[in-house]
């Protein structure tokens, strides 16, 4: 096991900004068309206190769908396994805004990160806190330990405004019973939990909470039970990006979640956990340099949960 990791991170950064213009940002939601995508930044958190980074790692940007980790961690924590009535714990292997599935099961989604089950999250949410957008933001600036993240309003407008496929998978729900709450209310958390910047360095760091047995190593809060920590981790190795999770399990091998910002975080438990950005986008709405950039480092480290 090679655990230089300043060392590991610097070679990955040089073996793959080679690859920076291979694919293409996400320019199905016009706010995110806009982010330059030669941007590149790795950070990673170890659970002995020490950081390390590479590139763009301190510049923020939009997390996307890593947010729906945050939130079913603040939902599962909150209401536990009563969860799983109204999402499952299964991969779908359709893309992350299918609507397929959803129709021939009745409207319960597969599991808590394609947008259908992330948006069963949010309605829980949006239940049980009467102002659910600044939970979000109290819980993610905690765990990230910094007070200044925040909404970015433009990319969360230009979601309300494109996001037909989420007005129709919330719409689909609703009439199988599984929506709660206002369908543009759900909607409107939805897409400003998306919407949160953070950079590479804080979102590490709000993750090492799920390396650590569900306790927030930076001031000792248990956010998750133990047995829940595991399960969220275990979702994120089967699920947490999409149709791609089966490729990011044989090339990288750890429980990871992507968002269509280019980001992937992802944790060794009882280890550390380490956040991957660059904009451009495979075919599944992954980062490509990022999913290479984390081969590479269980390769060179040497570190694997198999
Ligand atoms: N806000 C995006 C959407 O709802 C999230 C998708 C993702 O990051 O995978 O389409």
């Amino acid at each position: 096991m090679n655990t230089n990791y300043q060392q590991i991170l610097d070679e990955i950064y040089a073996e793959t900004r080679p690859m920076l213009g291979q694919g293409r940002v996400a320019d199905y939601i016009p706010a995110l068309a806009k982010v330059n995508p030669r941007q590149y930044g790795i950070a990673i958190h170890t659970l002995s206190g020490e950081a390390f980074q590479v590139g763009d790692a301190r510049v923020p940007f939009s997390i996307q769908s890593i947010s729906k980790v945050f939130v079913l961690a603040m939902v599962f924590g909150r209401i536990g396994e009563t969860l799983w009535t109204r999402v499952g714990r299964e991969p779908s292997g359709n893309a992350f805004n299918s609507l397929v599935q959803l129709e021939t099961e009745n409207g319960i989604p597969r599991n808590p990160f394609i947008n259908a089950g992330a948006l069963v999250c949010t309605d829980h949410l949006v239940s049980q806190t009467s102002d659910p957008l600044l939970n979000i933001l109290s819980f993610v600036r905690m765990l990230s330990n910094n007070p200044k993240v925040g909404f970015n309003e433009e990319v969360a407008e230009s979601e309300r405004q494109t996001g037909f496929r989420n007005a129709a998978l919330i719409n689909l729900m609703k009439s199988f019973g599984n929506i709660e709450n206002d369908v543009d209310e759900v909607l409107k958390v939805y897409f400003h939990q998306c919407a949160l910047m953070l950079d590479c360095h804080d979102l590490a760091r709000a993750f090492l909470f799920l390396a650590n047995r569900g306790i927030n190593p930076w001031n000792g809060e248990q956010i998750l039970t133990t047995s829940q920590a595991k399960r969220v981790n275990a979702l994120m190795q089967v699920c947490g990006l999409y149709d791609d999770s089966g490729e990011f399990a044989f090339t990288v091998g750890l429980p990871g979640k992507s968002g269509v910002g280019g980001g992937i975080v992802a944790v060794i438990p009882n280890l550390l956990s380490i956040c991957v950005w660059s904009p451009a986008l495979n075919s599944h709405g992954t980062s490509l340099v990022g999913m290479k950039a984390l081969e590479l480092f269980t390769t060179k480290t040497g570190i694997s949960i198999f």
